[in-house]
């Protein structure tokens, strides 16, 4: 979707921190870290949010859980832990309306959020 800033980040139309990439996923650093580790984990195919997703995704969404946990573990947070998180529309704090899964880490998280 070309008014989707992360198809835009996907197509190279506009520069990502790319820290991962295959067929159906990429990883990239947010541009507004919010821990030490803080990059987004997003489904090609431009799916808006978790609740669009068909039974069909199902084995899309374990991979891109999968990828975002090793990628943590790369990243250092192996040993003590990181959030993933997923927002989902305005009352979960959703901004960008394509599917991504946050992961935070490097440094102690509060819970709950506000
Ligand atoms: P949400 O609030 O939708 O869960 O999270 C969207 C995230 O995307 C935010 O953390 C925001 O900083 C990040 N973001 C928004 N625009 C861009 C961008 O152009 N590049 C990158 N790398 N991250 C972005
Ligand atoms: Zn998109």
């Amino acid at each position: 979707m070309s008014d989707c800033i992360f198809c835009r980040i996907i197509a190279g139309e506009i520069p990502g921190k790319k820290i991962y990439e295959d067929d159906e996923l990429l990883a990239f650093h947010d541009v507004t870290p919010q821990a030490p580790v803080h990059f987004l984990v997003i489904p090609k195919r431009h799916i808006k949010n978790i609740m669009e997703l068909e039974s069909g995704d199902s084995s899309l969404i374990g991979r891109l859980l999968y990828r975002a946990q090793a990628l943590a573990a790369e990243l250092g947070c192996g040993e003590k832990g990181a959030r993933f998180v997923i927002n989902c529309k305005s009352d979960g704090g959703q901004t960008v309306d394509h599917l991504h899964c946050h992961v935070l880490g490097g440094r102690p998280l509060d819970w709950p959020p506000g």
